[in-house]
C-alpha cells in the first residue's frame, strides 16, 4: 500500500476562509489537489485568487455562520458546484474577551452559537452526503482551550472544549461509514483572533516566554496538519485532537 497525501479529485468546504487560519488551510488543500468552496460572511477575494493560482477551482458561498439556518444550503451549494463535499473544515470562529464577573449572556451565546452549534449542524449536514458516498473527512478547528481554561474567555473555553467532545462523538458514529472526524488545536497563531493579545505588551511577552518554539505560529503552520487529516494518509486516525502549538502543551 502506498501512502497518499494527495487530495486530487476531492472537494473541500472550508468556513471562514477569507483570512487567517482558514485561508491558509483552504490554499493548502488546493495545493494538495482539492477544489474548494469557501463559506463565510466576508468575500474571500485573496483566497479565491490564491486558489486560482494553483489551478484548482474555488467558489465563494455567502453565509452568516452565527446561525444554523444557512447550513443545509451551504452544503448543497458546495455539493452542486463541486460534485459533493468530501472534506469539511469547520474553521469559522469568534472570541469575546471580558472579566468573568462581568461576562454577558450575549458574549456567551454568540461564541457558543458560532464556534460550537453551527460546527455541529454543518458537520451533520455534510456527513449525510459523506455517509451516502461511503466516506469523507471532517476537520474541526479546536484550540488550546479545548484542554485549558484560558483567561477572560469563558465562552470560548466552553465552546472549544465542546468542539473536542463533539469531534469524538461524531468520530464514533461516523467511523463505520468511512468518515474520519478529527480536530486541530492551534497554539498561539498571529491572526485577527489574537490581535488584542499581540498588542498587549505584557501578555505578548508572557505568551512568548511559555512557547518552547519561542515564536507565535503563522497560519501556514496549521496547514500541513489539515492536509494530513484531509488525506488518505490519515484514514485510521479518527476522534483525535492534534495540537499544533510550538510545544505549548508539552511544557
Ligand atoms: P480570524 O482571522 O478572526 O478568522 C476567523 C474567521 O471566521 C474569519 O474568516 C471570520 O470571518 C469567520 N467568521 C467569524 N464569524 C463568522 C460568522 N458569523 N459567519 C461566517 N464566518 C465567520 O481568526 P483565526 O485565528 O484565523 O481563527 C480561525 C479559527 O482558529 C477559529 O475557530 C479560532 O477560534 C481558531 N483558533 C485560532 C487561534 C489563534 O491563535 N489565532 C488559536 C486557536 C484556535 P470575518 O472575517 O467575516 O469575521
Amino acid at each position: 500500500m502506498s501512502i497518499s497525501f494527495s487530495l486530487a479529485g476531492k472537494a473541500a468546504l472550508v468556513t471562514g476562509a477569507n483570512t487567517g487560519i482558514g485561508q491558509a488551510i483552504a490554499v493548502a488543500l488546493a495545493q494538495a489537489g482539492a477544489d474548494v468552496a469557501l463559506a463565510g460572511r466576508s468575500e474571500p477575494t485573496e483566497t479565491l485568487a490564491a486558489i486560482a493560482a494553483t489551478g484548482r477551482t474555488a467558489i465563494s458561498i455567502k453565509a452568516d455562520l452565527s446561525l444554523i439556518d444557512p447550513v443545509e444550503g451551504v452544503v448543497a451549494q458546495a455539493g452542486e458546484a463541486l460534485g459533493g463535499v468530501d472534506i469539511l473544515v469547520n474553521n469559522a470562529g469568534i472570541i469575546r474577551r471580558a472579566d468573568l464577573l462581568e461576562f454577558s449572556e450575549e458574549d456567551w451565546d454568540a461564541v457558543i452559537d458560532t464556534n460550537l452549534k453551527t460546527l455541529f449542524f454543518l458537520s451533520q449536514a455534510a456527513a449525510r452526503g459523506m455517509v451516502a458516498r461511503g466516506g469523507g473527512k471532517i476537520i474541526n478547528i479546536a484550540s488550546l482551550l479545548t484542554f485549558q481554561g484560558g483567561i477572560r474567555v469563558p465562552s470560548y473555553a466552553a465552546a472549544k472544549s465542546g468542539v473536542g467532545g463533539v469531534t469524538k462523538a461524531m468520530a464514533n458514529e461516523l467511523a463505520p461509514h468511512g468518515v474520519q472526524v478529527n480536530a486541530i488545536a492551534p497554539g498561539y497563531i498571529a491572526t485577527n483572533n489574537t490581535a488584542a493579545l499581540q498588542a498587549d505588551e505584557t501578555r505578548n511577552r508572557q505568551i512568548l516566554e511559555r512557547i518552547p518554539a519561542g515564536r507565535w505560529g503563522a497560519s501556514e503552520d496549521i496547514a500541513g496538519a489539515a492536509v494530513f487529516l484531509a488525506s488518505p494518509a490519515s484514514n485510521y486516525v479518527t476522534g483525535h485532537v492534534l495540537a499544533v502549538d510550538g510545544g505549548w502543551l508539552a511544557r
